[in-house]
């Protein structure tokens, strides 16, 4: 094992950052005909204050930020001083609350009665419920299909923890080509990965997939107690969080000498995300990449294989919009960061996907993964 990489924790996000988030969010809440935006605890709360609360727990927390007006948070008055420790919190109002109130009052009274606003995907049926009862004649939609595109235009600062978080990730690939597949089960491959993303700095490991032979046609496989074998395929895709922000990358090995056929179809896959990536540019419709990436595979004759979306986007998350799929028309932008994923299942056989995070720069793509396509043969 080589020795811990040393990581210099990046510069903390400040309360001008936040600031220039919240009015970001305020304008496109505005534009989109929202009163404004609800957040509970989550990725979104995080990127708009830095607050996130030890526990998530059944008593209410929410900022609201009205697209006309000034930011409040409402808190459990026990969690007042978490609140106030906010790296943003300087940005917004504190309104806390005792047990024995009602906090959808007090929460109600920051809100216009008759507006519209867009709810943190995963906040509480319990809390929009509890508003609801107070503002009947308020309305509510979910923060992704009114504003998904909050997160997902990065600054440097940001795209330098996902590259950061990526050259981990590549790490963990260099290191994991280097242990014994054959004869070994995909859970055992697996906690090597989890343990070399630690070991280069991670802090949240969110997915280890080890899929062998004829588990990894099926995309979503994470591991079993299939034991590898000398002629086995292997889908490797791990990632997770490193200072916060995500990694997420795919390689496929090979244990021992390939056939023809597994060489071929790597080769596709292979192609098909190099085709993916050559096509990012600033202007093009998110759909796009997936088209591009498609007709490689399609015109190979695997076309029926190729069973998922292109990408997704990665930020303090390792999976948001924007996604690369049929229909979305939204736009490439700078600053975006997402992956490009690729992939050949054939059932009963064997799995091939590529997968690299790509940052858009302002006349084209640049790799956040830099580990090679090529198959790698491992032992
Ligand atoms: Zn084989
Ligand atoms: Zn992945
Ligand atoms: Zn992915």
């Amino acid at each position: 094992m080589p020795e811990q990489s040393r990581t210099t924790e990046p510069a903390p996000f400040t309360a001008d950052d936040f600031a220039l988030r919240q009015q970001r969010a305020a304008r496109a809440a505005l534009d989109a005909g929202l009163a404004g935006l609800l957040l509970t605890p989550g990725p979104d709360l995080l990127y708009l204050t830095g607050y996130a609360p030890v526990a998530i727990t059944e008593r209410i927390t929410m900022l609201v930020i009205p697209s006309d007006g000034e930011p409040a948070m409402i808190v459990p008055k026990l969690e007042r001083p978490d609140a106030e420790n906010a790296p943003g919190a300087s940005t917004f109002q504190l309104v806390d609350w005792t047990d024995g109130s009602d906090p959808y009052e007090a929460t109600a009274k920051l809100l216009d009665a008759t507006g519209r606003y867009a709810v943190s995907d995963s906040a509480w049926a319990m809390h929009l419920l509890g508003l609801q009862d107070q503002l009947a004649t308020s309305s509510y939609v979910a923060m992704t299909t009114a504003l998904p595109m909050l997160r997902a235009i990065k600054d440097s600062d940001e795209v330098e923890r996902l590259a950061a978080a990526g050259a981990a990730a590549d790490q963990t690939y260099g290191e994991i080509l280097k242990v014994r597949f054959a004869g070994r089960s995909e859970t055992d491959v697996a906690a090597d990965l989890a343990a070399l993303l630690r070991q280069f700095g991670h802090s949240q490991v969110d997915f280890t997939v080890v899929g062998s032979g004829p588990n990894g046609a099926n995309p979503h496989h994470e591991i079993g107690d299939r034991i590898i074998e000398n002629g086995d395929m292997v889908v490797l895709d791990f990632g997770g969080l490193k200072h916060g922000y995500g990694s997420d990358t795919t390689r496929t090995v090979h244990v021992g000498e390939p056939s023809e056929e597994e060489r071929e179809v790597h080769d596709v896959v292979r192609q098909a995300q190099q085709a993916g990536f050559d096509a990012v540019q600033p202007g093009i419709e998110c759909q796009e990449i997936d088209r591009v990436a498609r007709a490689v595979i399609t015109e190979a004759g695997y076309g029926d294989y190729f069973i998922h979306r292109t990408g997704h986007g990665i930020g303090l998350t390792t999976h948001e919009p924007p996604y690369m799929v049929e229909g979305e028309t939204r736009l490439i932008q700078p600053g975006m960061c997402f992956s490009i994923e690729p992939g050949i299942y054939l059932p009963g056989r064997f799995g091939v996907r590529i997968e690299d995070i790509v940052t858009v720069t302002e006349d084209g793509g640049r790799r956040l993964n830099q580990t090679p396509h090529e198959m790698a043969i491992v032992e």
